[in-house]
């Protein structure tokens, strides 16, 4: 079996997902690249049944190179998201109740915080397309460039990085986010960053190399 340390790493993001409340059950699944393999997690397996060998290994066409599972159905959109972002090498779905709403309201998620500076600005809502289908992987790329997360209209979201910590990371600034637009919209309307004010949150961001850490 190749790549026993990355297996057991998707495991335990899986199993944290789940405990944070960022997806239910079966739902999201998780996948990381290795040089032009990808790992990623079984279709339909509940998260506390995973074992190093029930995660399928895959190649960059998607094909099933190890793994007796059947590979989640989203493969589609994980390999797009590796094909079109050479950075990426973790790719992390969830179901999280606050992005699945903000996906019903909006194309685009508001500036409400400068947190949405890790995922490159205003995340984007990809159209809906039925789950695990080429045209959700084909909305997701259009929905795409230049961030690091996108919104799943009517399904949920999807955050991808240079690692699982930080693909993670997207993934759970990226709900609290949408938490604070979706509970501020109902209750008002809210403030906006500019575009100049998230601009230089923004810089200051990246050009500092100050990182958010996430729950541990
Ligand atoms: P899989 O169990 O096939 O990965 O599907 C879960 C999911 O969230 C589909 O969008
Ligand atoms: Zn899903």
């Amino acid at each position: 079996m190749q790549y026993p340390t990355p297996r057991r790493q998707i495991i335990d993001y899986c199993m944290k997902m789940l405990d944070d409340g960022l997806t239910l059950g079966t739902s999201g699944n998780i996948s990381v690249r290795v040089d032009d393999h990808v790992l990623i997690t079984p279709s339909g397996v509940p998260y506390p049944d995973l074992t190093p060998e029930s995660i399928c290994l895959l190649d960059m066409a998607g094909h099933q190179l190890e793994g007796d599972l059947k590979p989640s159905t989203e493969v589609p959109f994980h390999e797009l998201i590796y094909s079109r972002d050479p950075k990426a090498a973790a790719v992390i779905h969830t179901h999280p109740v606050y992005g699945t709403v903000a996906g019903t309201l909006c194309d685009s998620l508001p500036l409400i915080h400068y947190m949405l500076a890790p995922h490159g600005g205003s995340v984007r809502v990809a159209d809906y397309a039925r789950f695990g289908t080429q045209e959700l992987a084909d909305n997701v790329s259009a929905a795409m460039a230049g961030r690091k997360a996108v919104l799943l209209r009517n399904h949920g979201a999807a955050c991808w990085g240079k690692d699982l910590a930080e693909a993670y990371m997207l993934c759970d600034y990226l709900e609290w986010v949408c938490k604070v637009w979706v509970i501020a919209r109902t209750a008002g309307t809210p403030a906006l960053l500019t575009t100049d004010q998230f601009e230089e949150a923004m810089t200051e961001i990246t050009g500092s190399g100050y990182l958010p850490g996430s729950r541990d």
